[in-house]
Parts: structure tokens; C-alpha cells; sequence
């Protein structure tokens, strides 16, 4: 041993709020420490691969890939030694007393996020290295990195508060894991024990993992294999442990493909959506090998971004195995790949889509935000994606959707464009003014319930040549699709009259309108606002006043409200009476016709500050208790 004194560190106090948790949890699989120092192993040993193919000075180069177990009944100890990377004093310092990698950053913002017993987190986020403190009174890690310059070195921990570094003798290159087992769990040491832990656990780690010199892992790249060849059993295996998930793959999708380039791939789409979760952006997911060696287990553009939620393996015998990250990121091979996998996954989508509708309506429900991103992201797949998305619609049950093939099936002869409503609800969609001309004239119309739809319609702009038209716009002509199906409607104010009020209510309202007129659409409102503009409907002009308003402008000091056209219903009782109204009593016809405005921004979502007009309703009401 050296001479030198060692070093005493601090843990990070994240690390040691992660200790304490991991020490104390009463988590009843142990055994998942194995798993997680083994899967350490395979990581740092796929490094070394890589390492070597662009360094050539390494340290002790000759050694088998391998991973060796070893385990001392008698002495209560593991030893897990693998010939990877091996680690720096600096290494060690970042890499085992501080939390700045994946598995436990899982864990603590989870923890975070609240909710869950703890116990059940360990399980489902692992805690990487840490976890071998459930069942370890002391961990030594000895070391020694590729690099020729390196130093052997001992880390060691009791995993409370602190942990210690001093100078090894002469260790081989890589790391040696050395755990000395509290007395409870002094069984996992017995043969027997370990063998079936790494059977259960480590079926897939790339290199061979021995105990007593005998290598146990059998199944290695099953994404290379026959399908006909690979249980369903062993594919959910696999993905959980490609994954590092804990929940099934909903389907996968393994294709071979020799041309335009060579290829392997196992596809898989989770059950969970971990965004959907709170969990903050995923990283992508999909691994990319080369001949079975890793190249890079999350690289930035092998799939689109709108796909990170997809995992697996992609492995093509064309990739120069030499390839760097960075000359990876627009590597023109990278692109084509990218273009295969996307197209295939995209098809695999639309084929559940046709046979098994409810396992992709599932999957519509919890994953459907992606492919809307892909929407108004990616142009290259969007007509793809059209085909594949789902809505609501007047004509479907409530929680069912429909294709736009389906509503096109569906509308009459007529209909040239798709219509489309935003609402918070179904409810408040149907119970708005703009929902009734369709209604009466049973014309589908399309619910859109989250903010990036309309973003969706605006960028596709059209589906099988007929255009996406809010139903809150101008200029569509409804009964040149189909009659009103009601037809002993109230009778309507003479044109004459209408033209005369229209003309009172512009006055009135002034600045605040760009026209009013007659509307040939309302049934049972008695106004609503129209917009001119059919790709700015209420929802997108709410959105850009709200940047407007983050951006420091004030909406009233940048000239108000934006006009808007407003059209009134010459059937409607109220309009009728306001003709009347406005040579008799003036003043109140005003009022009336500013609140006319007010309840259709309300029902346009496009009202904010209520005050004047809950103000201008009591003078109306008063006016009214006078009488
Ligand atoms: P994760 O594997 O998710 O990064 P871990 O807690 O399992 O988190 O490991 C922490 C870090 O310690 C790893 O990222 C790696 O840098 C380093 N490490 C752990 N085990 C080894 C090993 N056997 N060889 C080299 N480095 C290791
Ligand atoms: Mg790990």
C-alpha cells in the first residue's frame, strides 16, 4: 500500500440525501444493486471499445472485454471487475460524490416531484451506484483509467457522509468493485445467488459476464437475430433493459433492411409517456451500434426530434466504426438512416393504426402530442402524419376520435374544406355561438382541445386538398353545402331594418369594430365576432396579445383591441327588439350594443378584463328594474 495519506472527501449533499434514502428504504428488491454495478461494467467497457478505435496509447490494450463476478461466501463479499475506461482521481471525485449523472438525477427530481413512496422510486428510477449501499457496510473501488499517464487508486465508503481516496498497488486497467455485505444480506455472496441474479438481470450486456471463469449471459445482440428466433418474453426484457425502463413497450418493430443501407433495428414505443409526467424533456433513446459495437446511446440525429420518445437499437454495417460524435451530427449516412427508420416506424403506426384501432388509439392518447410537434416541425413527414392524427368531433362520441379520412368519408358532396372549433371542452365548444350554423345543417365539425392544434392546422393548412377553416371565420358558405335541416324558423327583421341597425351598432361601437353585419349563419345566438382572417382565429389572436404582453407591450397603449367584425342574428328575439329600440331609447340600444360586443369576445374567448362590462350590466339591469 502506499504511503501516502489518503484523502477524505465530502459527498455532495444531493448524494447524501440519495444515501440516506437508499440506506433506510425497506425496497425489498436488493438484488438490483447487482444489475446496477454490472450495467456500470458494460458501460464503461463499451467506452474502452470506443476509445479504441481513435486513441492509440492505452493503457494495459491487450486485455479481454470481459466482466468477471466473483463472490466470498465465508468473507461476506462481492468483487465485480470489469476492463473498461477505469476512472481519474478527478473522475472519481465527479463521477461517485456528486449526482451530476442520469440514473439518480431520475431519482431525486422524482423524489422532488413528490407523490410516490419512496421505496417504490428505487425501484423504478434505480439509483446506479448508490444502491449498493442497501446492502453494503463498506465499498472499495479500486482503479485504474486507459489513459498512460493513469494512477491506481483506491475509493472507499461506509455510503454516510463522507468517502476516501489513496494510491493502490498496481492495478490492471479498468475497475474492481469490491463490496463487503452487511451481516442480513450476507446470502447474496453464496454462489447459487449471484448466478441467478446476473441470469435475471444481465441477459443482454454485450460482453461476457463470468462468475468462476464461466460466462452466464447467452442472448447478447438479439436485434441481430431471427425474429422467429426471440420470445415475446425476451423482447420486453429487452427493452427494459435497453431502456433502463420500468414499464412494457406498448409494440416494437424489428426490421432488416439491405438497401439503401444495411440495417438492423429494434423499434420499440414505451407504455409510459415520461413527459407527460413532468419528467421535463427526454433525451433520445434509440442506440446506435455499428456490427454490434455501440457508437453513441443517444445520438441527436438518428431519429427526428419530435420521435425521442421511441427506444431501441439501430445497427448498420455501413457506419464507419471510427465515426466521432460530432462529425456524426451531419453525417449524410446518419441522414439517410434517419430517413429509413422514420418512414418504416411511421408505417408501422399507420398499419396498427388500420388493424388494431384500439391498441393505436391508446397509444394516440398518451403519445398523439408528438406526432402533432411533428406536424408543424417536420415537413418531409407531414403528410404521413396527417394520416395518422386523431380528434373529437361533433359527430363522434365524447372520448372517441376520428381520422380526417373518416371525416372527409363522412361530409357531403359539397364540402370542400375541414372545419374545425377550439375550445377548452366539448361542452364549451358546443354550447359557443360558432358550433350552431354546422349543427343545424349537420356539417362535422372537428374539436380541438389543446393550444398546439391550432399551430397543427395552421402549418398543414390541408388534408387530401380540402383546406383546415376554423368555423369562427369569415366567408364560409354553409348552405351552399347542405340546407338548414329546421325550417319553420322565426321570422327575420326586414333587410332595410337590419341595414339600419347594423349601421346604429357600428356607430356606437366605433373604433372597437371593423363592420357588423347580418349573419347568415347564427341560430340561437344573437351575435358572435368573425374572423376575417382565416388562419387568425380567437385562439391565435389570445396567444399573440399574450406575447405581446410578455414582451412588455401593453395591449391598451399599443391602440387597444384590435378591431373585429361583428355579425348579428336578424332572427334572434333580442336583435329584433334593439331595431325597435334605438329610435325610442337611445341610450339604452348604446349600452346594449357595447354589451353585444362584450358577450361575444366573451364567447370568443378574447374578453380579459371583465370590469366595464360587469359595470355597463348594471346600468343596464337598472334600466330595466325601473320599468
Ligand atoms: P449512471 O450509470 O446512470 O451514469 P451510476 O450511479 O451507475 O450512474 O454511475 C455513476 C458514474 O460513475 C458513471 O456515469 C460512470 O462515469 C462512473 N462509473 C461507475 N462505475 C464505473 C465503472 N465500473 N467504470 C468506470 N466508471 C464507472
Ligand atoms: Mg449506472
Amino acid at each position: 500500500m502506499s504511503t501516502q495519506t489518503p484523502e477524505r472527501h465530502e459527498f455532495q449533499a444531493e448524494v447524501k440525501q440519495v444515501l440516506d434514502i437508499v440506506v433506510h428504504s425497506l425496497y425489498t428488491d436488493k438484488e438490483i444493486f447487482v444489475r446496477e454495478l454490472v450495467s456500470n461494467a458494460s458501460d464503461a467497457t463499451e467506452k474502452l471499445r470506443h476509445t479504441q478505435i481513435t486513441e492509440k496509447d492505452i493503457f494495459d490494450a491487450d486485455l479481454d472485454l470481459e466482466i468477471q463476478v466473483s463472490a466470498d461466501e465465508e468473507a461476506g463479499t462481492i468483487t465485480i471487475k470489469d476492463v473498461g475506461i477505469g476512472m481519474t482521481h478527478d473522475e472519481l471525485i465527479e463521477n461517485l460524490g456528486t449526482i451530476a449523472h442520469s440514473g439518480s438525477k431520475a431519482f431525486l427530481n422524482a423524489l422532488k416531484e413528490g407523490g410516490e413512496r419512496n421505496d417504490n422510486l428505487i425501484g423504478q428510477f434505480g439509483v446506479g451506484f448508490y444502491s449498493v449501499f442497501m446492502v453494503a457496510d463498506s465499498v472499495k473501488v479500486y482503479t485504474r483509467s486507459w489513459q498512460a499517464d493513469g494512477q491506481s487508486l483506491c475509493w472507499s465508503s461506509d455510503g454516510s457522509g463522507s468517502y476516501e481516496i489513496e494510491e493502490a498497488d498496481d492495478e490492471r486497467r479498468g475497475t474492481r468493485i469490491v463490496i463487503s455485505l452487511k451481516e442480513e444480506y450476507k446470502d447474496f455472496a453464496k454462489k447459487d445467488r449471484i448466478e441467478e441474479i446476473i441470469k435475471k438481470y444481465s441477459a443482454f450486456v454485450q460482453f461476457p459476464v463470468k462468475v468462476d471463469g464461466e460466462a452466464l449471459n447467452t442472448i447478447g445482440a438479439i436485434w441481430l437475430k431471427n425474429k422467429n428466433d426471440i420470445t415475446e418474453e425476451e423482447y420486453k426484457e429487452f427493452y427494459k433493459f435497453q431502456a433502463k425502463a420500468f414499464d412494457d413497450p406498448r409494440f416494437w418493430l424489428h426490421f432488416a433492411a439491405d438497401a439503401p443501407l444495411e440495417i438492423n433495428a429494434l423499434l420499440f414505443a414505451p407504455t409510459e409517456n415520461m413527459e407527460g409526467f413532468g419528467f421535463g424533456r427526454m433525451e433520445p433513446g434509440v442506440a446506435l451500434y455499428c456490427r454490434k459495437v455501440l457508437i453513441d446511446n443517444e445520438p441527436k440525429n438518428l431519429l427526428p426530434d419530435w420521435l425521442r420518445f421511441v427506444r431501441g437499437v439501430v445497427d448498420s454495417a455501413d457506419l464507419p466504426l471510427n465515426i466521432s460524435r460530432e462529425s456524426m451530427q451531419d453525417s449524410s449516412l446518419i441522414q439517410k438512416l434517419n430517413k429509413v427508420i422514420t418512414k418504416r416506424f411511421l408505417k408501422t403506426l399507420e398499419e396498427k393504426a388500420k388493424k388494431e384501432p384500439a391498441v393505436y388509439d391508446d397509444f394516440w392518447q398518451s403519445f398523439g402530442l408528438f406526432l402533432k410537434e411533428g406536424v408543424t416541425t417536420d415537413f418531409t413527414h407531414r403528410d404521413q402524419l396527417l394520416k395518422l392524427l386523431r380528434y373529437e368531433s361533433s359527430f363522434t362520441e365524447e372520448g372517441s376520435t376520428s381520422s380526417l379520412a373518416d371525416y372527409l368519408s363522412r361530409a357531403p358532396e359539397g364540402q370542400k374544406e375541414i372545419y374545425y372549433l377550439s375550445g377548452a371542452s366539448r361542452q364549451a365548444i358546443e354550447t359557443g355561438p360558432y358550433f350552431e350554423a354546422f349543427k343545424a345543417r349537420n356539417i362535422e365539425v372537428l374539436y380541438l382541445y389543446e393550444p398546439i392544434d391550432e399551430f397543427v392546422m395552421n402549418h398543414a393548412r390541408a388534408f387530401d386538398e380540402k383546406n383546415f377553416v376554423s368555423a369562427d371565420s369569415d366567408g364560409i358558405d354553409l348552405d351552399a353545402i347542405a340546407p338548414e335541416t329546421d325550417t319553420d324558423k322565426e321570422e327575420a327583421l326586414s333587410a332595410d331594418a337590419t341595414e339600419g341597425l347594423c349601421t346604429f351598432i357600428k356607430n356606437k361601437l366605433g373604433d372597437n369594430v371593423s363592420e357588423v353585419s347580418a349573419s347568415e349563419r347564427l341560430v340561437g345566438s344573437p351575435a358572435m365576432i368573425i374572423n376575417g382572417d382565416k388562419m387568425m382565429t380567437a385562439q391565435m389572436r389570445k396567444m399573440m396579445k399574450a406575447m405581446q404582453q410578455q414582451q412588455g407591450g401593453d395591449a391598451a397603449a399599443m391602440g387597444g383591441e384590435p378591431p373585429v367584425k361583428l355579425q348579428i342574428n336578424p332572427r334572434h328575439p333580442l336583435v329584433k327588439n334593439l331595431a325597435g329600440l334605438h329610435d325610442s331609447d337611445e341610450a339604452l340600444a348604446s349600452l346594449i350594443s357595447e354589451q353585444l360586443l362584450d358577450n361575444a369576445r366573451v364567447a370568443a374567448g378574447l374578453l380579459e378584463d371583465p370590469s366595464a362590462m360587469i359595470q355597463r350590466n348594471y346600468k343596464i339591469l337598472e334600466q330595466l328594474s325601473s320599468k
